[in-house]
């Protein structure tokens, strides 16, 4: 078993820190993080409008005993303006040592922080771009309940090292390092210089530039030229392991695959002197799933964006996160029916729909989770055939709440949607799910997937090289679901996207007749045809109107018989109804 005594290493490495021990030691002046730093996204504040961050070159070291973190951290700034004041996030429960603006030193007295929006007010307005150095530390926020409640998380690996893991998507990046808390805040380019113990591994997003040995610790550079995803910026760090391999892609491409990963007590990496005991057996499934994820992947939707990076996937003490890259997977290795990893597939979905594509506003967080969630039964079915992709869809149209609509048309903060109290909360997923399987439905596979590729890359035909990631909202999603289709489709969306409530298919049955009509809320008319089989034979119903067949009481009545159409339906209600009562999950 190796063991190290690792909460001494950054103080062998970082100088200042005799200096820096007695502020750590005491109660640090805000153990809380405020409320402006917990927010991620909506209201951006006056100071960063206009200001992109075209490269974040950051430093870490850790005292994992103490759980203290120590950054310094160069943002290239760009504007079009001059600025009097300069702003960034940083979450208060950090200490700013130095600033610098162009390696000149900023007086402390010139750098304020009073609520988590710093700010750096130089002696004189300055021109961009510019480099903006912060050295800053402190015991960053831990989460209670990752990665839905964010943070730096210091847990041990049963052997009791240490497995740091970072997962700030609802609270954001400024919970460990200065950065524009905003989806358009993306770093064009990123370098991280992460130093840990000489036992521990260092995985983070882009690619592995260089190991640098140490004394005692040794330091991984990486680096991405992608931009990348302000809360896909990713800390892991534990004794990991690695299996690798290069994926040939149908584009012509190769890159690399790697699965960072604990390997399990007892193991042949574990313990040179047992036999070899294939205990990580697990882990090589798991990496097995991939290369035919990936295919499926690059079928229906384009090439893997990251591929002058890498498929990073890294095991996690918390269920998982979309970390650009370098994805966060905690599932513990479960099976179910389907045959495939959900939360792997669901994961690796949003290096589609969430780093290559990235909402413009929270409120269109719809994109990534809907889209994100509809590839795991669409892969059930790539795998395995209808019966996977119906149960798959039927297993999750139980979960739908119908409280919000799923968009808003506002500009929303990453709360406003993701809790269920505020906003769309799981319906981002299940219902965006089922909105794109009957929009498959109605419009057909050729429109449907030309769109969503056309969604994700900004082009209909996508090669390695000639993408780069981009922005997009709901609205370039109608028109190209529209161009695509060539027809009108705001009906669709606006009864589905814009209204909470599910479109109810009012229906009365006589002994002679069945009267259908639908009733929306929605402020269009819903036009959606349905079909309907009578005794086995189908027809396809326009349902522009009011629609009347005729019908015996022995006829064998099936509405909607392939489960096409998404709609409200008793039988959920009451099965919602019942768990309730019985204080089922
Ligand atoms: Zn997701």
């Amino acid at each position: 078993m190796r063991k190290f005594v690792i909460g001494l290493i950054p103080l062998l490495l970082l100088s200042a820190c005799a200096t820096r021990d007695p502020v750590i030691k005491g109660q640090p002046s805000r153990e809380l993080s405020t409320p402006y730093t917990l927010k991620t996204g909506g209201f951006v504040p006056p100071l960063q409008r206009g200001v992109t961050v075209q490269h974040a070159e950051l430093w870490f070291n850790f005292d994992f005993e103490r759980k203290v973190l120590y950054g310094t951290s160069e943002l290239t700034l760009d504007s079009q303006r001059k600025k009097r004041t300069i702003s960034v996030d940083l979450d208060t429960r950090f200490k700013v040592e130095q600033v610098w603006i162009n390696d000149q030193p900023v007086p402390s007295g010139n750098v304020k922080n009073p609520d988590g929006q710093l700010l750096i007010t130089p002696q004189n307005a300055v021109a961009f771009p510019l480099k903006l150095k912060i050295q800053y530390f402190g015991r960053p926020r831990t989460p209670v309940n990752a990665p839905w409640d964010g943070g730096v998380m210091w847990q041990q690996t049963p052997q009791g090292e240490p497995w740091l893991a970072t997962a700030v998507q609802g609270e954001g990046c400024d919970l460990f390092w200065p950065c524009i808390d905003q989806p358009a805040g993306e770093p064009q380019q990123l370098d991280l210089h992460i130093t840990v113990p000489k036992n521990l591994v260092a995985a983070s997003n882009g690619s592995l530039q260089k190991v640098t040995q140490l004394e005692n610790a040794h330091t991984f550079h990486w680096h991405s030229d992608a931009p990348t995803n302000t809360y896909g910026v990713a800390l892991n760090i534990a004794p990991y392991e690695t299996l690798s391999m290069d994926f040939d892609s149908r584009f012509g491409n190769r890159y690399p695959v790697t699965y960072y990963y604990l390997p399990e007590p007892g193991s042949s990496t574990d313990n040179a002197e047992t036999p070899a005991a294939d205990t990580d057996e697990n882990a090589r499934d798991l990496f097995a799933e991939l290369p035919q994820m990936l295919r499926f992947f690059e079928h229906y939707i384009g090439p893997y964006p990251f591929s002058k990076d890498k498929v990073g996937i890294v095991q996690t003490p918390h269920l998982g996160m979309e970390h650009q890259s370098i994805n966060a997977y905690g599932n513990n290795y479960k099976k179910d029916a389907y045959g495939f990893d959900w939360l792997l597939q669901h994961e690796l979905a949003h290096e589609w729909f969430g780093n290559q594509l990235t909402n413009t506003s929270w409120d269109h967080m719809w994109l990534h989770e809907g889209l994100g969630t509809y590839m795991q039964p669409l892969y059930a079915q790539y795998l395995h055939g209808d019966v996977a992709y119906y149960a798959y869809l039927n297993k999750i149209r139980s979960q739908l709440h119908n409280r919000y609509p799923i968009v808003s048309g506002m500009v929303k903060a990453e709360e406003e949607v993701y809790d269920e109290d505020k906003g769309p909360g799981l319906d981002l997923y299940y219902k965006g799910a089922w909105v794109m399987h009957t929009l498959r439905y109605l419009i057909g596979d050729e429109a449907f997937f030309g769109a969503v590729t056309e969604l994700v890359y900004g082009r209909p035909d996508p090669r390695p090289g000639n993408f780069t990631p981009r922005y997009a909202n709901t609205k370039d999603f109608i028109e190209l679901v529209n161009r695509h289709s060539g027809s009108n489709m705001n009906w669709f969306f606006d009864t589905y996207l814009y209204t909470a409530k599910l479109p109810e298919l009012v229906t009365q049955r006589t002994s002679t007749a069945l009267t259908l009509e639908w009733d929306t809320t929605a402020k269009s008319q819903f036009v959606m045809p349905l079909q309907i089989s009578i005794n086995g034979e189908i027809q396809t119903l326009s349902m522009t109107r009011k629609t009347t067949l005729s019908v015996t009481p022995d006829d064998v009545v099936i509405i909607d018989p392939h489960s096409l159409v998404l709609r409200q339906q008793p039988r959920f209600e009451e099965l919602k109804a019942y768990k309730a009562r019985s204080g089922q999950p």
